[in-house]
């Protein structure tokens, strides 16, 4: 608006200047046409006096000219000099040929010029005309001048009118301009608003000009269309964005997308998990930079060179190690295409390999030692022995011991076979574990008297009542008793203990035998694992006690501690849901 009002001024101040250029050359013509007419009839007036040019009278008649015309009047001779003046004395204004006027008019009979008066001190204008005698010669010029101001003051009026009306012109049509635009623009107010909702993903913007008949109602028509359509679109992406979200979060497998350039696109849980990778840091990074896998880079640049898919096993070093699978294919067929990674987690699958290989490794080692054994007596006896009456009976019950061994080992073994698999049928009955420390201390009391030790019972009453397989804590509790006997020298002392912690039933074993170190004391759960071998095969043990005792807790729901301190004593806990009431 400001714009147009100044734009405006500028118009009107180019057209008064011109007005004004106009007004006055018109002013200025009408003076000097005036001026000559004025100088015709006085040159008739001088004519009609009886003394012409030298005249007494010619003064004074040339004042009251001046006076009623408001001009000057000066009489000048063919030669330049001044004979009469209507304002200043003759001997006052001196020669007068030499003036621009005059040399003029000498030339062309008028001349007329603008300039500034010497003698009146004003802008002037002057007018010359020639006026010949009758023989042709130059007779004399009459001069007229009149002020220039006047007409400066009469075209000032005019500028200040014109001016002002063209200020008026110009507040008035700028208002409605203002008006008109305001009315016009307000739809596209309307729009910009609506359009900067739909900018910040709000799409119920309502158009107030939609129900109009113009342009502008169809394209708000329009608009409001687009606003549905974008919304259903984008409600449509956010559904199938949160469909994939849950299934990828929902994963066991790791999933990975890498762009061309090795930047991850995009990962689930599974795969930061298996990785390490902290979740949002890692979008935007090269994959290969945060992981340093070789065969993982491996794998993605022979998908991305002979564009087929690869697959590939590598262990992860930060934190737990782990076994990972990889399957690389191609994202898009590029010339260098993005790949997707599907990651397994065979760990566990790797472990159980491992452990089925040892297994069968140990029970061969373990089945052939007292096969050996019983194979090394029979050869004795039959070398001559058989015939030694004081050593045949030793040799023969070494058979016996070492077959005793053999099959109390493939017994451990079936039963721990059977736990592991899972075939091991469970009774749950109500177990009161009093009983069952009871039943073994008695089965081994005898025994511990034997072996010089002092065997205690300690049982809290009335008797904790789990829901378990009796048969399967009968065996827990006999062979920690078994390795409480086998592992605590003469003298030493040995106890059961029964009690309540912590809403479970706890059935301690506790000795103050050779104890375990710290370092072995997880090992110990392990099959065939023991501290010293010759020891336990001396015993009779089979090293899978602790590995029966350990899986037919955790069948029944309960957990195993140990507390023990190398040449002081052992103490095994059991723990077991106590029955719900
Ligand atoms: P084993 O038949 O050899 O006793 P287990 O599985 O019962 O096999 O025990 C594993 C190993 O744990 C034993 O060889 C022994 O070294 C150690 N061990 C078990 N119980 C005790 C205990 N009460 N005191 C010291 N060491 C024990």
């Amino acid at each position: 608006m400001l714009g147009y009002f100044i734009l405006h001024l500028l118009t009107a101040g180019l057209f008064i200047f011109v007005l004004s250029q106009i007004v006055r050359n018109q002013k200025i013509n009408d003076i000097e046409a005036e001026m000559q007419s004025v100088a015709f009839m006085l040159a008739g007036h001088i004519e009609d006096l009886e003394n012409g040019l030298e005249d007494e009278a010619l003064v004074g008649h040339l004042k009251r000219l001046g006076k009623l015309t408001n001009m000057r009047f000066t009489l000048i001779t063919a030669e330049g000099n001044v004979v009469a003046d209507s304002v200043k004395g003759t001997q006052e204004i001196g020669p007068h040929g030499s003036r621009e006027e005059v040399l003029i008019a000498k030339k062309e009979g008028w001349g007329f010029t603008q300039r500034y008066s010497d003698t009146l001190r004003v802008n002037m204008m002057y007018g010359a005309q020639r006026f010949d005698n009758s023989n042709r010669n130059i007779g004399c010029y009459i001069r007229v001048a009149s002020e220039s101001n006047k007409i400066n003051s009469e075209i000032l009026e005019i500028q200040m009118f014109v001016w002002i009306f063209a200020l008026i012109l110009s507040l008035l049509t700028s208002g409605l301009m203002a008006i008109f635009s305001m009315r016009s623009m307000q739809p596209l107010t309307t729009f910009a608003k609506a359009v900067r909702q739909v900018g910040i993903g709000k799409y119920d913007s309502t158009l107030a000009i939609q129900h109009r008949d113009d342009e502008w109602g169809a394209l708000s028509e329009a608009f409001q269309q687009m606003q549905t359509e974008l919304n259903r679109r984008e409600q449509h992406l956010l559904e199938n964005t949160q469909r994939l979200e849950a299934v990828l979060s929902n994963m066991i497998e790791g999933v990975l997308a890498v762009e061309p350039s090795g930047e991850v696109m995009l990962a689930n849980g599974a795969a930061c998990r298996m990785l390490k990778l902290t979740h949002p840091e890692i979008f935007g990074k090269k994959l290969l930079e945060i992981v340093r896998i070789p065969e993982l880079a491996q794998a993605i640049e022979k998908t991305q060179l002979q564009r087929t898919f690869s697959k590939t096993e590598f262990k992860t070093f930060s934190g737990t190690q782990k076994t990972l699978k990889a399957r690389v294919s191609m994202l898009a067929n590029k010339d260098k295409p993005g790949v997707a990674i599907v990651l397994h987690d065979v760990t566990e699958l790797r472990q159980l390999e491992t452990m089925r290989q040892d297994f069968v490794a140990n029970v061969s080692h373990e089945l052939k030692t007292p096969l050996a054994s019983i194979k090394a007596y029979a050869e004795t006896l039959r070398l001559g022995a058989l015939h030694d009456e004081n050593k045949n009976m030793q040799f023969v019950e070494q058979i016996e011991f070492q077959a005793e061994l053999l099959n109390q080992q493939i017994l451990d073994l079936l039963h721990l076979a059977r736990v592991e698999s899972g075939t091991n049928t469970f009774t749950i009955t109500d177990v009161k574990i009093n009983q069952i420390c009871q039943a073994s201390y008695d089965q081994f009391a005898k025994i511990a008297v034997e072996r010089k030790l002092d065997f205690q019972l300690d049982l809290t009453h009335p008797s904790p009542v789990i829901a378990a397989d009796i048969k399967s804590i009968e065996t827990i509790v006999k062979n920690l008793v078994v390795n409480a006997i086998h592992y605590t020298p003469e003298n030493g002392s040995i106890s059961i203990l029964s009690y309540v912690n912590d809403g479970s039933a706890v059935i301690e074993v506790r000795d103050t035998g050779i104890g375990i170190a710290k370092d072995q004391q997880k090992r110990i759960f392990e099959r065939f694992y023991r501290v010293d071998k010759a020891r336990s095969r001396d015993m009779g043990g089979t090293g899978l006690g602790l590995a029966i005792v350990k899986h037919l807790t955790q069948n029944n729901g309960g957990s195993v501690h140990l507390k023990s301190q190398l040449g002081k004593g052992s103490c095994f806990e059991i723990h077991l849901p106590l029955k719900n009431e």
